[in-house]
């Protein structure tokens, strides 16, 4: 698919055509990854962060309560994974030096001898060093959303820390020298975030090769510079970014449109299960989570969505309750009233629902690159 061909179908507006986009992306999901989706046990084990993104709840200027798991409430929750039987946990923190490079080395020792698990990192920019190393203990993948493509859009929300300058794709290309399966994915509907720009993360998805890729709805938490900005939620016509080009071609496939490539994409679960589906058809092979961000823009039924345009994956939250809330990047992510087990009764009731099975074992995967222009 040709990035103008992306373009078009994000700015798709018509029913009808979007059905068609649901089901074909539903269609190639079923015949390349199957049915099963792949449980994924999130253990959020720290909120520090030493990052400031203009929208993150844990940003390190504001004043939180801060905690870290200890290395045995970690164990606990993966045997929690282990008896849910997911294959795969995922340590996610934010951006924490005071998780320093042994704990974590002996945490994935540990979890790899003890649970058998698939370990995925999720600990920000890290050092090289450190990459290696918890490669070697045994971890297999490594996720770091690059969140956009668009350089001067990820410097303006994510500032960076003193002198140094985030390169976060090169990390996911060091990530998967080393031998990781490497994840990545972006934020749908930030502000000053063009269809152009959205239409390039999703070709660059599959110039990466990723192993993974999550897409979420931009969600400011409303303790932040970002989340006290006004910020229009339904597309705006002619913004900026505009690009003539994009829009000659797509007048002279005989549709007529009043948003153009340059204008704001609108941070909504449309939005996001466009994104989700286009990412399924350019990369069919890939492991495609239906995201929490999703579920938390459309809370009846954002999760369902995700797994019928194109996801293969879910990610349960097994951080313990008195530490969920905690972990509050963004208002209404944290489920503090389900405790993991409950939570999963109702996700294979979904799941059922769906016509769907939980996957067991680690379900990695690689992607070949398919259908280059
Ligand atoms: S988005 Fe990630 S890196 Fe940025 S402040 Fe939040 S946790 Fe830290």
């Amino acid at each position: 698919m040709k990035r103008s061909d992306i373009l078009f179908r994000l700015l798709e507006e018509d029913e009808s055509r979007l059905d068609q986009l649901w089901a074909e992306a539903d269609r190639v999901r079923k015949e390349r990854v199957g049915d099963e989706v792949h449980l994924r046990g999130l253990i959020e084990l720290s909120n520090y962060c030493r990052r400031d993104c203009l929208y993150c709840g844990i940003r390190a200027s504001r004043r939180i309560e801060r905690y870290r798991m200890s290395e045995d409430e970690v164990m606990d929750s993966a045997r929690l994974a282990v008896r849910l039987e997911y294959g795969t946990v995922v340590l996610q923190s934010g951006e924490d030096h005071g998780l320093t490079r042994d704990f974590i080395t002996r945490l994935v020792r540990r979890i790899k001898t003890e649970t058998g698990l698939a370990v995925t990192l999720s600990l920000g920019e890290r050092s090289l060093d450190e990459l290696a190393e918890w490669r070697a203990a045994g971890a297999e993948r490594y996720l770091l959303k690059h969140e956009t493509s668009d350089p001067d859009l990820f410097r303006r929300i994510h500032p960076d820390c003193g002198t140094e300058v985030s390169d976060r794709i090169a990390l996911l290309k060091a990530a998967k020298e080393m031998g990781y399966e490497a994840g990545s994915g972006v934020m749908v509907g930030i502000p000053g975030q063009s269809y152009e720009s959205l239409a390039r993360d999703i070709m660059l998805f599959r110039d990466l090769d990723l192993e993974m890729i999550g897409c979420g709805p931009f969600v400011p938490h409303p303790q932040t510079p970002l989340g006290q900005a006004v910020i229009p939620s339904e597309p705006r016509a002619g913004a900026r970014f505009l690009d003539s080009s994009d829009s000659l071609e797509m007048t002279e496939r005989g549709e007529s449109r009043n948003l153009s490539a340059g204008s704001q994409v609108p941070a909504t679960d449309l939005m996001t299960t466009k994104v989700v589906a286009l990412t399924r058809l350019v990369c069919p092979e890939a492991n495609i989570p239906s995201t929490t961000a999703l579920a938390t823009v459309n809370k009846e039924h954002g999760r369902e969505l995700g797994l019928t345009r194109g996801a293969n994956v879910w990610m349960p939250n097994l951080t313990p309750l008195k530490y969920r809330a905690l972990y509050e990047i963004y208002p209404g992510k944290a489920t503090v009233i389900d405790t993991a087990e409950q939570f999963h009764q109702n996700l294979l009731a979904t799941l059922a629902a769906l016509g769907r099975r939980a996957g067991k074992g680690p379900g990695g995967r690689r992607s070949p690159r398919v259908g280059r222009d």
